[in-house]
């Protein structure tokens, strides 16, 4: 592994830029990585292609109409519904399931009321809105300097491939997203009484396709058993996006071209995913293509996301239970601490969740919490990325991948 070769993948992509679907970033993206799988020797390169509900926003507005008349900042919610809302304002906190409980038990009703949460997660908080018969959603952006993150209402992996009626992939309601500036002024209003406001959503959804890029060394002993190495090349829709996820696409193509030309006992697959921003849909399309082959013969799923922010953070391994040794003890090899564990079965966050339901031993190596400052916004650069922390954690990585494929024995 080397750092240097790693980060100038990491500068390739944020070159490359935004890579929001259907845009030339996205296609770029794409044909620099099937050139690099092609470059490096890996045997049979190809693209796998899906379907997916193409998001182009159009226009948002937030509007305060009570106490005070005021327009504020915003950027459209993802996958809401098209439309106007117009109601009064209730905070939901962080949007947590806790909170929607205690609303409940104070007897707030939701229904036709416009829900405001702090959230980087809305597409968590959506089916409690939904349930609740809100007529709106307000998601307040937490990020520094008041910088909007973009962000999805729905985030659902069965939406490949979708079908009419297409509105059943949307949010029931419209949605806007704010800055935390301005919901600082909305929760200033709501300690001083009923706030009424108006939102607007407006959005074009089109049927589009687009790909999975996939490289692949073949196993010498056991060539049906298979790793799958992957981590997503498309972005969110506003800038270069670098942590999410140039440093993924790198880390995957680090191992990659440490491992072709080698000589593993099983195959490893590598993928770059496309539409994983909009519900994991690259990594839900691969899974369900070769659901059949994946359940019998895959024997672990790396995922590469958003790897090593100069941010300081918590060092977690998101890992099923049938790889979590494994996992910590590779950390303990590479000389990573893992400060935290988690069991990630009932997140949908992020490409292994399509393999963790076929039962596949699954690893996400995270540097989280706390998200990074500028998750999702314009300020995603490269001068934020750490190259010495990315090397180990490719390192970590790597480890676990090369042990799944050169082991002579395997054990869950
Ligand atoms: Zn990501």
């Amino acid at each position: 592994m080397s750092s240097v070769e790693a980060f100038k993948f990491v500068k390739d992509m944020a070159g490359i830029g935004n890579r929001w679907l259907d845009t030339e970033g996205e296609s770029r993206g794409r044909e620099y990585i099937l050139q690099k799988f092609k470059q490096f020797g890996l045997e049979e390169v190809h693209t796998e292609e899906f379907a997916y509900l193409h998001y182009q926003p159009k226009r948002c507005r937030l509007e305060i109409i009570r106490p005070v008349r005021e327009i504020l900042d915003c950027q459209p919610l993802e996958y809401s519904e098209n439309g106007e809302a117009r109601g009064e304002v209730v905070y939901a906190g962080g949007g947590t399931v806790a909170e929607f409980k205690r609303l409940d038990r104070l007897g707030v009703d939701l229904r036709g009321k416009i829900v405001a949460v702090t959230s980087f997660a809305p597409f968590l908080i959506t089916p409690h809105c939904e349930r609740r018969g809100a007529a709106g959603m307000i998601v307040i952006s937490d990020a520094p300097k008041n910088y909007i993150r973009r962000l999805t209402a729905k985030l659902d992996p069965e939406a490949v491939n979708p079908r009419p009626p297409l509105d059943k992939y949307l949010a029931r309601f419209p949605g806007v997203i704010t800055s935390e500036g301005a919901g600082e002024l909305l929760l200033t209003l709501l300690s001083a009484g009923k706030v009424v406001v108006r939102i607007r959503h407006k959005a074009q959804y089109t049927r589009k396709t687009t790909s999975n890029v996939i490289g692949v060394v073949r196993g010498k002993v056991e060539p049906m058993k298979k790793v799958i190495v992957g981590g997503h090349y498309d972005s969110q829709l506003a800038g270069p996006l670098v942590w999410d996820n140039g440093t993924g696409v790198a880390a995957v193509l680090e191992m990659a071209r440490v491992l072709s030309g080698k000589h593993p006992l099983r195959t490893v697959v590598f993928i770059a995913f496309s539409a994983e921003e909009i519900g994991l849909l690259g990594a839900s399309a691969y899974a369900r293509q070769h659901a059949e082959d994946l359940a019998k013969n895959a024997v672990g799923m790396i995922n590469l996301d958003a790897l090593s922010s100069v941010f300081p953070a918590e060092n977690t391994l998101w890992v099923t239970r049938n790889i979590e040794a494994l996992s910590r003890a590779k950390a303990r090899e590479a000389g990573w601490r893992v400060d935290s564990v988690v069991d990630p079965s009932s997140f949908v966050f992020s490409d292994y969740y399509p393999f963790m339901v076929l039962g596949i031993p699954s690893t996400w190596i995270w540097e989280y919490p706390p998200i990074h400052p500028y998750y999702h916004t314009e300020k995603d650069v490269l001068e934020f990325i750490d190259s010495k922390k990315l090397l180990k954690v490719i390192e970590v990585n790597a480890r676990i991948a090369f042990h799944l494929a050169y082991a002579p024995r395997l054990r869950r």
